[in-house]
C-alpha cells in the first residue's frame, strides 16, 4: 500500500514538474537594449480579479513575461466581504512568488473613477494605501511623489461607440506632466485613436492584458498569439531600467500578430529577427533562386512589395512565418545579367505599424551572382 502511495506521489510530482514550463515570447534584443516582455495591468482577488496573486505570477512566468505589475483597483473591491482590504497585500504576496522565478514584479494600483477622468494605472509606487484620496488629482499627485509612471487605461471603455475622447481632465493631468503613457491595447482591443494621441503628444505606448480571470480562461487556445505584450527596450533586465525605458518612451506593443511602435524600434526589431539562411545566391540566365529567410521572432511578418528593382522580380506578397524558414522566389528579369550585384528589395511590413495608418518600410538585402545565358 505504501509503495503504491509513493508511486502515486512520484507520478503526481512528475506531472507538476512537466506542467511548470515556460513558453518563451521570442522577440530579439535590439542593439544596445534587451527586449523585455511586460504586462503593466493585472488584477487579483484583492480587487475585482478572480485569482490569487501567486497564480497571476506563475501564469506570467509560464507565458514568457519578464515583468508584471499588480494593479488592483483602489476604489472597487467587490470581494471586500471575503478578503480583508489591504491595498499593498496583493503585491507583497505576488513579489514573494515572483522572486524564485526571477520574474520582475512591480507594485502598482489602478485609481478608479467614473468617466471622465476614468481609470489610471500608477506603477513603481512605494505604498498603494497612501493613494487613498477623495480627489483623483490628489491620488495622482501622491503617486507622482513616489516616482510613479502613470498611464490612462482603456480610454475607449464606456464611451459612445467605443470611441475614445480626450477630456479636459486628461488635458489637465497631461499639462501637469503627470501623464506618461496611454493604453493603446487593452485585452484584445487595439485603439487607433489612442495610438495617434501617443504620437501627437509624445506619450509612451503601453499594451496590457488587464487580466481579471486566469488568462487561459479568457484567451483559450490562441493564448500565445493573443495576450498583449508591452515590449520594453531596456538597458538591462531590472525594475529600475524598465522604469527608465518607459519614461524615455522606449516601448512597442504586441497584440494579435501585430507590433505597434516607432520606426526607431520596429526597424531593428525586424532586422534582428531575420536571417538569410543561404546567402550564396546564384541565378543563371533568366532563371530563379529560392532565398531561405529565417524569422526568429514570434510575429509572422506580412510583407507587401513597395517598389521594384531593375534586376529581378519577387512576389508582391510574402509571409515570413514566425519561428520558421520561409522561401522567397527571386527571378532574373533578363538573361544578360552578369556578376555579383547587391539588391535592396523594398517592402512594407504590413503588421509592423508605425502609426494607425502607416506600416514599416524595410529593405531585404541580398547579394546575387548572375551568370548570363551561354551563346
Ligand atoms: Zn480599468
Ligand atoms: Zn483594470
Amino acid at each position: 500500500m505504501a509503495v503504491i502511495g509513493l508511486l502515486l506521489v512520484a507520478a503526481t510530482s512528475l506531472v507538476i514538474a512537466q506542467t511548470r514550463a515556460r513558453t518563451e515570447l521570442t522577440f530579439p534584443d535590439l542593439p544596445g537594449y534587451v527586449t523585455l516582455k511586460c504586462d503593466f495591468h493585472a488584477h487579483t482577488v484583492f480587487s475585482d480579479g478572480n485569482v490569487w496573486p501567486t497564480v497571476r505570477i506563475e501564469e506570467a512566468w509560464r507565458q514568457g513575461f519578464d515583468a508584471i505589475a499588480i494593479t488592483d483597483h483602489l476604489e472597487y473591491l467587490p470581494h471586500g466581504k471575503d478578503i480583508l482590504t489591504n491595498y499593498n497585500r496583493s503585491y507583497e504576496i505576488a513579489r514573494a512568488a515572483a522572486e524564485p522565478l526571477d520574474l520582475i514584479c512591480i507594485r502598482g494600483a489602478e485609481i478608479t473613477r467614473g468617466e471622465p477622468p476614468g481609470h489610471w494605472n500608477v506603477i513603481f509606487i512605494e505604498d498603494a494605501a497612501s493613494l487613498e484620496a477623495t480627489n483623483y488629482l490628489d491620488a495622482l499627485k501622491a503617486a507622482i511623489d513616489q516616482g510613479a509612471f502613470i498611464f490612462w487605461n482603456h480610454p475607449g471603455w464606456k464611451q459612445a461607440e467605443g470611441k475614445s475622447v480626450w477630456y479636459a481632465e486628461q488635458e489637465a493631468v497631461w499639462q501637469k506632466g503627470w501623464l506618461h503613457g496611454l493604453e493603446i491595447v487593452n485585452g484584445l482591443d487595439y485603439d487607433p485613436i489612442v495610438h495617434q494621441w501617443c504620437l501627437d503628444r509624445g506619450l509612451t505606448l503601453v499594451g496590457n492584458s488587464d487580466a481579471h480571470n486566469p488568462v487561459g480562461l479568457d484567451y483559450g487556445e490562441l493564448l500565445s498569439n493573443r495576450r498583449p505584450v508591452t515590449l520594453v527596450f531596456a538597458t538591462q533586465r531590472t525594475k529600475e531600467a524598465i522604469r527608465e525605458a518607459l519614461l524615455a518612451r522606449r516601448t512597442a506593443v504586441y497584440c494579435t500578430n501585430a507590433v505597434f511602435g516607432s520606426e526607431t524600434f520596429l526597424k531593428p526589431l525586424f532586422e534582428q529577427s531575420i536571417e538569410i539562411v543561404n546567402p550564396d545566391l546564384r541565378i543563371k540566365a533568366k532563371g530563379h533562386v529560392l532565398v531561405q529567410i529565417r524569422n526568429r521572432s514570434l510575429v509572422s511578418y506580412e510583407l507587401a512589395a513597395a517598389g521594384k528593382v531593375p534586376e529581378v522580380t519577387v512576389p508582391d506578397r510574402v509571409r515570413l512565418h514566425a519561428g520558421k524558414v520561409s522561401l522567397l522566389d527571386v527571378q532574373a528579369k533578363s538573361d544578360k545579367l552578369s556578376g555579383e550585384k547587391a539588391l535592396a528589395l523594398p517592402f512594407r511590413v504590413k503588421n509592423l505599424k508605425t502609426s494607425p495608418k502607416e506600416s514599416l518600410k524595410v529593405e531585404l538585402n541580398l547579394t546575387v551572382t548572375f551568370k548570363p545565358a551561354e551563346d
